[in-house]
């Protein structure tokens, strides 16, 4: 593995970080998990989208670049290096674009990818429902065949700013006969559709994003079903990969993160050898997940697949982000409580990792049993 960058990947990051340093909003845009916030996140993602850099590594008849995974990465690097804000869209152009691009059609890709890419269509993912969190193979909502298409019913919750979304995808039984993981199908849809009702709700930090998403005899196309009907589980797992593994959480994030932690430190730091341990490791432990994503990203460059393995990513990232957050509060002491302190907000959200994207204990059975084969 050569870990070196080339200078056409050098001038890449060069234009990047100039482009980011000029443009992104100061201050900080407000959260995006609130309507306002969602809104002026979108305008953000919009000039991001006029500049070409909000999906680099897609073709470019779809708003993309045609950049390597490589330069994905720098973008990325530096998108979090300059402090640019979250990406709302994150649900559709990180974990949808890749299974659309996978298992989509090219008229499901010709339609959804550009609306998806500028954030004129914004989607969030349906899975979890009141009886189904861990266990998705357990999910109540069906689809009912019909003329030209399909009947939805059923609920979904936990839905990440399905309040703000205009469309969602998500999982629906299409089999009742079917077991389990079989008989399934990943449906794709306006939440405009007639008969969908959206009804947000707040988390415990006020911030409304989240809502329950119901579906009373909604009538959607045939071309609404992503992949093959029935085999929705597998375009879910590729999705859920997504998360899980390379695309939601680019090393970039970790790696600025560990960068102002060290910034804390210098300013705050006193003599404490298990406070300096603490920031050393998130550090540490930051470079080796860049490390990691890079051997991840040679192997898909080499036409290989990723796998099972993305449980193991999910669990390092998601421990990593708790810990470097709170050697951060540490550091800060009592003025860690601050309302408007950045780090207090972002350990709090660290807390949700290892519940998100399939809880932590899901993920250590996953890689118990499908990366160490030890038995059931
Ligand atoms: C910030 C945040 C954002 C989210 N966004 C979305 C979203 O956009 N869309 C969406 O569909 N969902 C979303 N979720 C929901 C999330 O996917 C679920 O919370 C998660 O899958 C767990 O499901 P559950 O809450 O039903 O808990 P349960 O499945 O009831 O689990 C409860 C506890 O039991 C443990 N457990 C369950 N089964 C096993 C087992 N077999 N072995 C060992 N332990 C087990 C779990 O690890 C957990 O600790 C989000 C959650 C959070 C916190």
């Amino acid at each position: 593995m050569d870990l070196s960058w080339s200078d056409s990947e050098e001038t890449f990051r060069t234009e990047c970080r100039e482009w980011l340093a000029a443009n992104v909003p100061t201050p900080p845009l407000p959260s995006g998990d609130t309507r306002d916030g969602f809104a002026r996140h979108l305008e953000w993602e919009r000039t991001l989208f006029d500049a070409r850099y909000a999906v680099v590594s897609w073709p470019e008849e779809y708003g993309g670049r045609d950049a390597s995974l490589w330069e994905w990465l720098i973008f990325e690097e530096e998108y979090y290096r300059a402090g640019a804000p979250q990406r709302v869209t994150q649900n559709g152009i990180f974990l949808l674009a890749p299974s659309i691009f996978e298992f989509g059609t090219p008229e499901q890709q010709a339609r959804l990818l550009p609306r998806m890419a500028s954030g004129e269509e914004a989607w969030c993912q349906g899975w979890s429902e009141p009886n189904a969190g861990s266990d998705l193979a357990g999910i109540q909502s069906r689809a009912v065949r019909d003329e030209g298409g399909w009947r939805l019913h059923g609920q979904k919750t936990w839905t990440t700013r399905g309040a703000f979304c205009t469309h969602l995808f998500g999982l629906f039984r299409s089999d009742p006969e079917a077991e389990r993981h079989r008989g399934l199908s990943y449906f794709l849809l306006p939440l405009d559709a007639e008969g969908v009702t959206v009804r947000g709700f707040e988390r415990l930090d006020g911030d409304e994003g989240f809502a329950e998403v119901f579906f009373d005899d909604v009538f959607v196309p045939d071309d609404a079903v992503l992949g093959e009907v029935d085999q929705g589980w597998k375009v879910a797992m590729a999705t859920t990969g997504s998360e899980r593994g390379l695309t939601l959480r680019s090393p970039g994030r970790f790696t600025a993160a560990a960068a102002r932690l060290i910034e804390l430190w210098r300013a705050r730091g006193g003599a404490d050898p298990a406070l300096r341990q603490a920031v050393t490791q998130a550090w540490m432990d930051a470079e080796a997940y860049r490390l990691q994503t890079l051997q991840t990203v040679t192997k898909l460059a080499d036409g290989e697949r990723t796998g099972a393995e993305a449980s193991l990513v999910k669990l390092f990232w998601s421990e990593l982000d708790v810990r470097l957050h709170d050697a951060a509060l540490v550091l800060l002491g009592p003025d860690a409580e601050r309302a408007d302190e950045p780090w207090i907000t972002g350990y709090q959200f660290a807390l949700a990792g290892p519940i998100y994207a399939g809880t932590n204990e899901i993920q250590r059975n996953v890689v118990a049993d499908r990366v160490l084969g030890l038995p059931r």
